[in-house]
């Protein structure tokens, strides 16, 4: 406890931000939340941010770099931190920072993510390089800003060419749609005792598309603009069947001993893989997050999983700020910093 209080956690106050903060306070660590101006409410109401750090802007997080680092602040970063920066602005923080930078390029160029979880046995949606070739349902996937807003799905290439029209000049994928249910596989992997571990599972709640099924085919069909978007709104919890759990945990195994090959030391800490789980039980992985993900926000008190294997209630931000802990209690904080 007492070399805890030596250091801060800070992030940035967004996407899973209040569990991060709360967990490293609940390990004895002070906590800073940096803001966009207007978003400080919340870290203020729930009491997790012992200090708050307002910006103009995200960009503007490299000007107040200097104030974390005289604060001996380790900085833990969730999607929105990359997302708001871009990569290569994180790859040039000199703060102290939780995780492998080295590995953000890797899920952050659709091509290399491919390969990374190609290579360590995953089975993939197929990728139709022309819409000549579409040969079966596919979901078309913009890149950026647009986020799950503009995703369409297709049955064929006369289909494909109508939908796109809208989009012109935008960058976009054309993955297979696999028909199953979401499954995203929430893992933790310790860099300081080499063990992947299952945190929990949660699917998303995404506008309009959890809704279609409200509405009967028949007032679908009747309605202008009934065509699915994923606009993520919020996360629920899975529990999954129990019998799965082998394959499931052998799955994050895999990933953690490609990203080795990839990028020394290799991912640790949080990561998800975001999945279709198929009647055949096929587990088909569409996207790797390489960090901690929104859905282990509903776990503030810990997943039904955690519950098994600690004593106190373990959020995945708690987690992080445990391990950073225990590297500090171990002189080996290299180990968890990059
Ligand atoms: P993404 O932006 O890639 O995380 O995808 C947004 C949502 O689209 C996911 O939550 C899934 O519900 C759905 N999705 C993405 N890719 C596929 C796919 N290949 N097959 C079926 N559904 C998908």
């Amino acid at each position: 406890m007492a070399q805890a209080k030596k250091y801060k956690i800070a992030t940035i106050g967004s996407h899973s931000a209040l569990q991060i903060l709360k967990g490293a306070k609940d390990e004895g660590f002070s906590t800073i939340a940096v803001c966009k101006k207007g978003m400080e409410k919340p870290y203020k109401m729930f009491n997790v941010a012992d200090e708050i750090i307002t910006v103009k802007s995200y960009k503007d997080f490299s000007k107040i770099e200097n104030k974390l680092i005289k604060q001996n602040a380790i900085v833990v970063p969730h999607a929105s931190f990359v997302t708001y920066m871009g990569f290569e602005e994180v790859e040039k923080l000199k703060v102290q920072y939780y995780g492998n930078k080295k590995i953000l390029k890797w899920e952050s160029d659709r091509t290399l993510e491919r390969q990374w979880l190609r290579n360590a046995g995953l089975k993939l949606p197929k990728i139709f390089k022309k819409p000549k070739d579409i040969d079966r349902p596919v979901i078309v996937k913009f890149h950026g800003a647009l986020g799950g807003k503009g995703y369409f799905l297709a049955k064929n290439e006369k289909d494909f060419n109508k939908k796109i029209k809208p989009y012109k000049g935008k960058k976009y994928v054309i993955q297979e749609y696999i028909l199953g249910v979401p499954l995203f596989i929430h893992y933790f992997h310790s860099s300081l005792t080499n063990e992947t571990e299952i945190m929990g599972f949660d699917k998303r709640y995404e506008s309009n598309v959890d809704s279609l099924g409200r509405i009967s085919a028949k007032d679908q069909m009747a309605l202008p603009n009934v065509d699915p978007s994923y606009v993520i709104v919020g996360n629920i919890p899975i529990v999954v069947r129990e019998s799965f759990l082998p394959r499931l945990i052998k799955m994050g195994e895999s990933v953690v001993k490609e990203s080795k090959k990839l990028a020394y030391p290799g991912l640790f800490g949080p990561f998800c893989l975001e999945t279709v789980l198929t009647p055949e039980e096929d587990i088909v992985v569409f996207e790797i997050s390489a960090r901690i993900v929104a859905g282990t926000n509903p776990y503030v008190e810990g997943s039904p999983y955690t519950a098994l294997r600690y004593k106190d209630p373990m959020s995945t931000g708690r987690r992080i700020a445990r391990e950073i802990k225990n590297a500090i209690k171990a002189n080996n904080l290299k180990k968890v910093l990059g």
